[in-house]
């Protein structure tokens, strides 16, 4: 098949494999460039492993910590006339590569958040791994059935308190529109806390331990955002951010059981990136376009891969020893800190005071993120040829 991007509002309906396996050659290059991580986890899960900050923390786990990873995600195979989706061929390029690496890399594609795939993940740990030093949680998604009770919580993005309108952007039109969200309501306050909260992260941490496969000293880490003052209504204070406070209220009682194993429990404050999720967040992309311009400008500016490296190599490991991770008042790990750092955040609000239709390709990087937004699906990379025939259907084994 010959494929091309086709984008249906803030996503791309199809996915180039030899582009994805560019994609995952670029970010395993980087960390070999950056050395490996000393005193790093060797037998890392990762949920969430196929895309964004899930996929860079199980490559940042086999190529910077040498480790053996599993990694659970839920994609969709190549079917009929349908490519398969970028995670599916991240996976796949990703194993191949670990594989030839001479690392044990294998993965479950399934449903996180039934106990079925808790299940087979455990039997094949004990089977392979025996235990697992290192649990990485990375899920990000709409919806949740839960696994006890068959309800089906779907997550929303919006006010917690007041309806909210400010600027966003509008890639399909390349214009600055104004967005109004309405406030939720409680159900569905308390739906997002069911999907993006922590307690399928508390049931993960739960049948592991209960199943005997939590190395001692075992880690595990969640991932959480901030952000600035003019996402804070529709993020940190809206739903979302309900099930942020959620999951990192989490952490702390998970951090409370892992240490009686000589173990810890972190949530990490990452920075605003270009993922599939997070381009479906009222705001946050025309924040993040002005973001990369000036991270850009002042050097500051990294993607997801060089945040988890940045993650294990500085805070987490590195001989650093578990008690003495630095965290912020709350507890958590901060690699946000460059995007939050005040001089980045003055001038980020300046730009968006004066941010309009008619100057936003010259003032935000709307080309760079667009470039990022494409790469994730596999488009761009200039060793691919775009107009060569490819084979679509690739198995994971
Ligand atoms: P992403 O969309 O790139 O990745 C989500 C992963 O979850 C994929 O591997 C997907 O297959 C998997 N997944 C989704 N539903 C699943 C299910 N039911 N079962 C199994 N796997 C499932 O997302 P991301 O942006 O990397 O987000 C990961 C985490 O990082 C989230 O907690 C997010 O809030 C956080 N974070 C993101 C940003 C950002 O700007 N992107 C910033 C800070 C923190």
């Amino acid at each position: 098949m010959i494929i091309h991007p086709k984008v249906r509002g803030f996503i791309c309906t199809t996915a180039h494999p030899q582009g994805c396996a560019a994609n995952i050659g670029e970010q395993i290059d980087y960390v070999k460039s950056k050395g490996s991580i000393t005193g790093g986890p060797k037998k890392v899960l990762v949920i969430g492993a196929s895309t964004g900050y899930g996929l860079a923390s199980r490559i940042v786990s086999a190529f910077g910590c040498g480790a053996a990873t599993i990694g659970v995600f839920f994609e969709r195979p190549a079917e009929a006339k349908r490519t398969a989706t970028a995670g599916w061929y991240n996976s796949v390029a990703f194993q191949k590569a670990a594989r030839s690496a001479g690392l044990y890399a294998k993965s479950i594609n399934g449903d996180a958040f039934s106990d079925e795939i808790r299940q087979q993940t455990i039997e094949l740990i004990k089977k392979d791994l025996k235990q697992v030093d290192c649990v990485i949680y990375s899920l990000a998604s709409p919806r949740r059935t839960h696994p006890k009770t068959g309800q089906i919580y779907k997550s929303v993005l919006r006010p917690k308190e007041a309806t909210y309108t400010n600027k966003s952007i509008d890639f399909e039109k390349n214009e600055v529109t104004e967005v109004t969200l309405p406030a939720a309501t409680d159900e569905e306050i308390e739906n997002t806390i069911m999907v993006m909260g922590g307690e399928d992260w508390q049931m993960w941490m739960d049948a592991l331990d209960g199943a005997g496969v939590l190395a001692k000293g075992a880690i595990t880490v969640a991932y959480s955002y901030i952000g600035p003052d003019v996402t804070t209504p529709v993020y940190r204070n809206g739903t979302i951010g309900a099930a942020k406070d959620h999951l990192e209220a989490t952490a702390r009682l998970l951090d409370t059981v892992m240490k009686k194993n000589n173990g810890r429990a972190f949530v990490s404050v990452n920075k605003a990136l270009v993922t599939q999720s997070s381009s479906a967040i009222p705001f946050i992309p025309l924040y993040f376009v002005l973001l990369m311009r000036v991270m850009k400008k002042k050097n500051l500016h990294e993607d997801c891969i060089h945040q988890i490296y940045r993650l294990f190599g500085s805070m987490l490991y590195n001989g650093r020893p578990l008690m003495q991770v630095p965290v912020d008042a709350q507890g958590r790990v901060r690699v946000d800190d460059l995007e939050m750092r005040q001089d980045v955040q003055d001038e980020v609000a300046k730009l968006w005071q004066n941010v309009s239709t008619e100057n936003v390709n010259e003032i935000a990087d709307v080309q760079g993120y667009e470039r990022d937004f494409l790469k994730l699906f596999g488009f761009g990379f200039a060793n691919v040829d775009y107009n060569s025939d490819v084979e679509v259907d690739l198995s994971m084994e």
